[in-house]
């Protein structure tokens, strides 16, 4: 088969993954370093194009399988042994100078390697290593290199892949075990959790002894650490147990990311799934939830109290939603309320808050100052005092107010001055 059309089926197999984000890794570039030779690439990004959708996934990652072949049979997976798609493989060699070629020529800025499972486990994922061998060893390729492992393979193998890679990925696949246990019956769920734990022990004696400056003694591992992917919309799950499989999986394994696909429908589906895919806007709800669990001081109950029947409100984000359940917190005076208060105000981000904290070490912060860092006036100021503004009284009470706080109407409306001075 040509190398190109390989490219297209691989390439177009390979979408269904969203755990794919260069962020947080090691900074590497392609100069002669402490008597070594230089290489290629770099992480830092010069003269390649970083580009993120709004979700956060990366754009700009030669994201491709190895192989859409399966032995396995995942009633979700278009991949599936059973289904009736063209199968494609790459070889080693083939995907290296894939790699390099297109870093070259500044099409992307590393590789996203992931693959269906051939012969066995252990033999996918020794191909899968061997990539990323290649590339650092044999070409000095210093770009970033995420990793999807196949959690059977032996521990040598994983240990490996993190040798090579910057972030290693295993996908826990869905919410709930009982339904991995349904739709994927060869998957097993606490052998996921344990080759996760394997890869936190790593990936944390790695971290442990770069601080301590041992960087001799500590293998490298993953220094973006792991991320993992859950199908939503594929099972009965709904948000509570979605967010709350996400904050056991950030608490036991320290996870990096985790990344919501909602499920796409495939053709000749098994009949345990739904005929047709989740609104899109409940992946977005759901990265909106996890960034407050993981950066805001939200807790779990909190989130989900903004929306009904454990699931999210899917008109408004769940900041929004959490605001409007508890009117009596608000307005917040900018000038004395503590972070923790602060990161609550819908349309305040946490770097915001931290520079208004700075800022108001030195002055009182009006309204001018929030325009000149370019905030949104009218998201914020129904929820804010500054020196010279004060919501009107009886704002909060309004059986309307929603109406007048959400983006979809009120936002427009409101960005206009004239309507500010309502406030
Ligand atoms: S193991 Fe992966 S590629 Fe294979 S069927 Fe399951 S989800 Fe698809």
């Amino acid at each position: 088969m040509e190398l190109r059309r390989k490219l297209e089926i691989l390439a177009d197999a390979a979408k269904y993954d969203a755990s794919c984000a260069s962020s947080g890794t090691e900074k590497r570039d392609s100069r002669p370093k402490d008597g070594k030779p230089g290489g290629i690439g770099s992480t830092e990004g010069m003269g390649i194009c970083h580009a993120y959708a709004p979700d956060g996934r990366c754009i700009s990652l030669l994201k491709v399988l190895l192989t859409n072949a399966c032995v396995f049979d995942c009633a979700y997976c278009i991949n599936r042994a059973s289904s009736n798609v063209p199968r494609a493989r790459f070889t080693v060699q083939e995907l290296v100078d894939l790699t390099l070629h297109f870093y070259r020529r500044n099409y992307i800025e590393g590789l996203f390697l992931s693959s269906g499972i051939i012969r066995s486990p252990d033999y996918t994922m020794e191909q899968i290593v061997e990539v990323a061998r290649q590339l650092r060893e044999e070409h000095g390729f210093q770009g970033y290199i995420h990793l999807k492992t196949i959690p059977d393979a032996a521990p040598e193998l994983l240990a490996a892949a993190g040798r090579y890679a910057d972030r290693l990925s295993i996908n826990v696949e869905l919410p709930q075990e009982q339904s991995l246990k349904a739709l994927a019956p060869e998957k097993d769920a606490p052998g996921i959790r344990r080759a996760m734990a394997r890869m936190r022990e790593r990936i944390d004696a790695a971290k442990e002894a770069k601080r301590e400056e041992r960087r001799a003694a500590a293998p490298r591992f993953a220094p973006a650490g792991q991320s993992t992917q859950m199908i939503i919309g594929a099972d009965g799950a709904d948000d509570r147990a979605v967010l709350g499989t996400t904050a056991n999986l950030y608490a036991s394994y320290g996870l990096r990311r985790v990344y919501y696909s909602a499920y796409s429908p495939i053709p000749d589906a098994s009949s345990l799934l739904p005929p047709q895919a989740p609104p899109l806007v409940r992946e977005h709800r759901l990265y909106q939830a996890d960034w407050l669990l993981r950066f805001y001081g939200f807790e779990l109950d909190e989130i989900l109290a903004g929306g009904e029947g454990g699931m999210l409100d899917p008109g408004i984000d769940p900041k929004l939603a959490w605001a409007l359940k508890h009117r009596e917190r608000f307005p917040v005076d900018v000038n004395r309320a503590p972070r923790e208060m602060l990161l609550r105000v819908p349309g305040l981000g946490a770097k915001t808050v931290d520079r208004l904290l700075s800022a108001r070490r030195h002055r009182s912060i009006r309204s001018e100052d929030l325009a000149r860092l370019r905030l949104p006036l009218a998201k914020l100021l129904p929820f804010l005092v500054t020196a010279d503004h004060r919501p009107r009284g009886g704002l909060f009470d309004r059986a309307d107010v929603r109406r007048i706080v959400a983006p979809q109407t009120g936002f427009a409306a409101l960005a206009k001055p004239q309507q500010l001075a309502l406030l």
